[in-house]
């Protein structure tokens, strides 16, 4: 009997009139039906919120995708351990719509990642922006902001449209690096006060782990901003990230977080597949079956997706849960070559990181894996050698499968269609995909599952800022320190009217050294962050003889003191550890004796759109 599934803990078993020898041709022979599943689907209803979302994207794996690669791979009644394992599925729409706001039935990847990622139809070609071009929250970042790990993966170059549509917020999706930045997307360039390239963009967001390709841009030199003349890897490194391009590099990392993010970029572009075979071509239906075979390119087993998945959930599962997006690019991509074994191997690797994904949510019952792909495609299971690109394959069975590739002239770039695809679910949460859903119905699933607060504003809302110093000398250095900037990525700084550059904001936390300027009197240092434009101040006097700072006793609290905006609480941040509890004390006593408080302020801008 074939049609075991496998991973039959979780799910089904053999057909109940099953029996050793069972031929496809028996009567019940194929049927794949366990008896009555009825109880295997309650038992695999369970209700959220689930700590962690594992979400799963074949880009390009139409339903005829994966029948191609499970007749080749598991012959006709077998299934995929990992894809066909999933308990709870359902359709969904994939249609993106278009700049005056119409439907656009045949969408692509730009778009289709957009509305998983925001829960809002973008426009063909743009990334996580709505149809009128403003950027809207992902799940990546509200995850982030929440709290939680995150973590990007990706057989393509990163920039891509999958991986890129949860970090970037961009018009064109071809906008990697600040080169093609500057030329294509001039107005969201660095040096016109953009958000920057996808790569630009990627390191601001600053996901715990990133896994892929696209190394290329990332030699791209910064043309504005804080880092403008230097390359996107110096700047990763400055900015406290572990760069890794091998399989011995990624083993050899051991955590990976907010001060030491993972960017490990093991190919130029995209990666090699994993099988190579006969190309489509007119009257290939005609020709010998033939079977695929090991690319000899591809990367380091150590690198596949299945390895890659295993290694970001193990440096991404913490007690506050995680948010993990994982795709398969090239089955989309090999569609359009109208190369089938590159097509297939690509999901045989789809199929290794859903079970990846799987062993760990079975054994961590509160993570939700949901599997996916962007748009449908070209490849289509014929009867007979078609009038276009067709190829003809031995399959494991021995037997013939002609694969037509037909919706574009032999030669050129097969293309989308907008067909639903197929979405399936394990885990808390799991039992809203079940049914007819749209595409966009992917980011409330997760962001809901989570507990995600989509609120930017309100989660940097109890942000605190201190000084360790409440008087100081014309010239002496202090240090100014925000807390709980929970939803901002980056905070800039400024004294009076000077700008103090920027920082990067880790777990909230961001701190910059002042230099006391050479005047007398009080000075205010505001911190502002780049994300939601919350804002804060506090002053600081600067005068001959700055009070002693008592020696350190044992009753420093170790919580920013209340009138500092809220209690954020947490001691741990920046100041904590420099032993400067006391002085903001000190600074907070001063000023509360000179205004109940008033010299912190904490004022909050909303901005005008939907970060
Ligand atoms: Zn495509």
């Amino acid at each position: 009997m074939a049609a075991l599934m496998a991973g039959s803990g979780l799910l089904l078993a053999a057909p109940a009139n099953a029996v050793e020898g069972d031929r496809i041709t028996d009567n019940g022979g194929a049927a794949r039906l366990d008896g009555d599943r009825t109880q295997a689907l309650r038992d695999a209803l369970v209700d959220g919120p689930a700590k962690n979302v594992i979400l799963i994207i074949g880009d390009g794996m139409g339903d005829s995708e994966i029948t191609v690669a499970r007749n080749y791979t598991q012959g006709a009644s077998g299934s995929f351990a990992g894809i066909d394992a999933l308990p709870l599925t359902g359709q969904y729409s994939t249609y993106s719509v278009t700049k005056d706001g119409t439907v656009d039935y045949a969408s692509e990847s730009a778009s289709t990642a957009s509305a998983w990622s925001t829960g809002t139809k973008a426009v063909d070609g743009s990334l996580s922006v709505d149809y009128a071009g403003n950027p809207q929250s992902t799940l990546l970042e509200l995850a982030k902001a929440n709290g939680k790990k995150t973590g990007n993966v990706s057989t393509s170059a990163i920039q891509d449209a999958t991986p890129g549509a949860e970090v970037a917020h961009i018009s064109q999706r071809g906008c990697f690096g600040p080169d093609e930045t500057s030329q294509r997307c001039t107005p969201e360039a660095v040096e016109n006060g953009g958000l920057g390239s996808i790569s630009e963009q990627l390191l601001n967001v600053r996901p715990d782990v990133t896994l892929g390709g696209g190394s290329e841009s990332f030699n791209q030199t910064a043309k504005g901003g804080q880092w403008k003349g230097r390359t996107l890897v110096e700047q990763a490194q400055e900015r406290g990230y572990q760069l890794v391009n091998d399989a011995a590099g990624l083993n050899a990392v051991t955590a990976a977080d907010q001060q030491q993010p993972l960017l490990g970029l093991f190919a130029d572009g995209n990666f090699p597949v994993r099988w190579q075979g006969p190309q489509a071509t007119v009257g290939g239906g005609d020709l010998a079956p033939q079977a695929c075979t090991p690319n000899p390119e591809r990367l380091d087993t150590g690198l596949s997706l299945g390895s890659l998945t295993s290694k970001a959930i193990g440096l991404l599962d913490n007690q506050k849960g995680f948010f993990l997006q994982v795709e398969g690019a090239s089955i989309d991509k090999q569609d359009h070559a109208a190369n089938a074994c590159g097509q297939i191997g690509e999901t045989v690797d789809l199929d290794e990181a859903v079970q990846s994904a799987l062993d760990f949510a079975k054994t961590n019952g509160d993570t939700l894996v949901l599997v996916s792909a962007d748009h449908a495609h070209t490849s289509q299971i014929l009867g007979s050698t078609p009038p276009g690109a067709s190829v003809n394959l031995l399959t494991q069975e021995g037997q013939s499968m002609i694969v037509g590739y037909t919706n574009a002239e032999p030669g050129s770039s097969m293309q989308h269609t907008g067909s639903q695809v197929r979405v399936a679910g394990y885990g808390p949460g799991a039992g809203n995909v079940v049914g007819l859903l749209d595409q966009t119905d992917m980011f409330f699933i997760s962001a809901n599952t989570l507990g995600l607060n989509r609120d930017l504003p309100a989660l940097s809302a109890d942000a605190t800022i201190s000084a360790s110093a409440s008087e100081v000398k014309p010239g002496e250095e202090f240090t100014v320190a925000v807390e709980g900037m929970d939803a901002d990525w980056q905070a800039s700084a400024s004294l009076g009217s000077e700008a103090l550059g920027q920082q990067d904001v880790k777990n909230g936390s961001a701190t910059f050294t002042v230099t006391a300027p050479k005047t007398l009197g009080e000075q205010t240092v505001t911190v502002t962050g780049s994300k939601t434009g919350t804002s804060l101040s506090t002053a600081v006097s600067v005068v001959e003889t700055p009070a002693p700072a008592p020696a350190p006793g044992p009753e420093q609290p170790s919580d920013p003191p209340a009138g500092a905006g809220g209690g954020s609480g947490g001691g741990g941040g920046p100041l904590a550890t420099t032993g400067a509890q006391l002085p903001i004390l000190l600074a907070v006593i001063a000023l509360l004796a000179l205004g109940g408080g008033a010299a912190i302020v904490a004022r909050r801008r909303r901005v005008g759109m939907n970060l």
